[in-house]
């Protein structure tokens, strides 16, 4: 599904320079739930804008879907990720002057998706979230919980195959965390793709593979045995 090959992402500013993402290399297969690990800075949250395509890298290769995204346009870069990945994070990144209901709606509006679609397509995956009867609260009137539900909801309407989380439990307490990682863990046995950056060893079970970064760089790779639901 996406291959980054010896990426560098450098940080400047006007004191210092920091290799944020240090030379990877990496292969993700379509259907699999990866994780990435590793201690504060080191480089996660840089590493999953860049295959998200929300930053670009100084240098190195990056393939998604057989595409050079290295060498593609910002507005082809931008088609290719509002068809093809959602985002979570950690602190939800709801809007908070918009009703759940139209948070969810906005990726479609995006895609220039008919309204009878578009209401069709939000009411469906909020009651997949169990969050339909929220659906004209705003985010503010939600537990964290929900909020993160929701988050996740808009991140899947339009169907991605490639689902990025960042720290996607950090915000939550533990069992509205494993509620938010089952709904993770559901989509991926439907056959998305899953990147998830977490600090929790219990969290990061929940995937096949686990990778660990320390200083831009990849420590360690380890493939769990099953991925339970
Ligand atoms: P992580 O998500 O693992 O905590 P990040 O990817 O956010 O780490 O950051 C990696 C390194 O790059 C850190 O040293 C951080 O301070 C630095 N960094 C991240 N974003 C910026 C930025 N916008 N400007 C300058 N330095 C940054
Ligand atoms: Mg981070």
């Amino acid at each position: 599904m996406l291959r980054l090959e010896n990426i560098i992402k450098k940080y400047r500013t006007s004191a210092v320079e920091t290799l944020a993402v240090n030379g990877l290399s990496l292969e993700i297969q379509q259907g699999e739930f990866v994780a990435i690990m590793g201690a504060s800075g080191c480089g996660k949250s840089t590493l999953l804008n860049i295959i998200g395509m929300l930053d670009n890298a100084d240098s190195g290769r990056y393939m998604l879907n057989d595409k050079d995204v290295s060498a593609m346009r910002p507005k082809e870069r931008t088609e290719l990720r509002k068809n093809t990945i959602g985002f979570v994070f950690q602190n939800f990144n709801l809007i908070d002057e918009l009703t759940v209901g139209e948070n969810v709606e906005l990726p479609l509006q995006y895609l220039n998706i008919p309204k009878n679609e578009r209401k069709e397509k939000v009411l469906k995956v909020l009651e997949k979230m169990g969050i339909a009867h929220r659906q004209n609260h705003y985010p503010s009137q939600l537990s964290g919980g929900q909020q993160q539900r929701v988050a996740v909801a808009r991140a899947v309407v339009t169907e991605p195959k490639l689902v990025l989380a960042d720290e996607p439990t950090g915000n939550l307490d533990s069992h509205f965390g494993n509620e938010v990682l089952d709904i993770l863990k559901g989509l991926n046995n439907a056959g998305t793709t899953i990147v998830m950056v977490t600090h929790s060893a219990n969290d990061a079970k929940a995937a096949q593979r686990i990778i660990e970064l320390r200083d831009g760089k990849m420590l360690s790779e380890r493939v769990e045995a099953v991925n339970q639901l």
